[in-house]
């Protein structure tokens, strides 16, 4: 009896790995799926605006993509873009997004409206040679100048796959793209790795600024890191701002551009267009960020 009550917990283990398995696998075909039926309804993308301190007029958000099911259930871009990643599915997905993003800024464009955005970019789009090619041509097909548009690339993939990855940033750093290091912090460099390559911004990692309020070291890391990216020419994002006091905190260390939960979560991309009336024409992104020039 004990016996067979043993075999059948690991039949059960089993039974429960291979069930992961699937479900992986499963997922990544409807993926492939949806992505050869051009998103099918079901991928679609929000932006979350990032807020510049020196220069109030021009608002800039990051594109998120989000993957809501037949079934409507939602599947976390952090559980899909791995998984795109491991089958090779991730630059068809990263084709997907910049053609929609490149059409969304055209679109806010063409309604007077001059909001840049940031897309996010893994390794192998990077390593692959026709990454620069695509993204100039598509903004040159639509008329969108490389200047609105921020590549994000994160700071544990960039370097991982050096060469290549460093070669493509360059090459799109003189096309006039804006190069952010994104999750900056929590990898294995140090800005001094940064300093021979064409980056414009760091991005702190939000894990340092959800809690800045409350964490003295938070405070010490954050701060000194902000100095010594302005030292190297950095501009210095943050990332994850959630309430007033970290705000208050970021603007005492001179932090470039904010993003977060406190000004704004992703949005609907009319809803962007709401939030610019709002927030930049009637001028209170003063009231709510009200930085000094630096
Ligand atoms: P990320 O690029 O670092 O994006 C920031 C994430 O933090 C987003 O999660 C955003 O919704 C969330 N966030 C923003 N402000 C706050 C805040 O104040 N508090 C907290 N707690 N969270 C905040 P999301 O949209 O779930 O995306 C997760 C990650 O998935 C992204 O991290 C990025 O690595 C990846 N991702 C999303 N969209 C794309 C995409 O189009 N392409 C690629 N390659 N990766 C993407
Ligand atoms: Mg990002
Ligand atoms: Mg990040
Ligand atoms: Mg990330």
């Amino acid at each position: 009896d004990a016996a067979r009550n043993g075999k059948q917990r690991i039949h059960y283990y089993e039974t429960g790995e291979d069930e992961a398995h699937l479900q992986r696998i499963s997922m990544i075909e409807s993926l492939r799926k949806v992505l050869l039926e051009g998103g099918k309804g079901e991928l679609f993308l929000v932006y979350q605006p990032k807020l510049s301190i020196n220069d109030k007029q021009y608002i800039k958000t990051e594109a998120l993509i989000r993957w809501r099911r037949e079934d409507n259930t939602f599947i976390s871009p952090e559980v899909f873009v791995n998984l795109a990643e491991e089958a090779s599915l991730i630059v068809d997905l990263t084709n997907w997004v910049v053609r929609g993003v490149l059409e969304q800024v055209r679109q806010w464009h063409s309604d007077g409206l001059f909001i840049g955005a940031a897309i996010n970019v893994s390794a192998q789009d990077l390593a692959s040679s026709h990454f620069e090619t695509f993204i100039s041509e598509t903004c040159a097909g639509v008329g969108v100048s490389p200047s609105y548009i921020t590549i994000e690339i994160t700071e544990r993939d960039i370097m991982h796959d050096e060469a290549s990855v460093v070669m493509s940033l360059r090459s799109l750093s003189r096309m006039g793209f804006v190069i952010a290091i994104d999750d900056y912090g929590i990898g294995q460099s140090s800005l001094s790795k940064l300093k021979g390559l064409p980056v414009d911004e760091i991005k702190l990692d939000k894990s340092f600024i959800m809690h800045l309020d409350e964490s003295p070291k938070d405070q010490l890391i954050v701060k000194s890191t902000i100095e010594l990216a302005h030292g190297l020419g950095f501009e210095v994002v943050a990332e994850g701002v959630e309430n007033e006091a970290s705000l208050e905190i970021l603007k005492q260390y001179h932090c470039d551009q904010l993003q977060g939960y406190y000004f704004s979560k992703p949005i609907a991309a009319e809803a962007v267009s709401e939030w610019h009336k709002d927030h930049v024409e009637n001028n209170t992104i003063t009231g709510s960020v009200g930085y000094d020039q630096r």
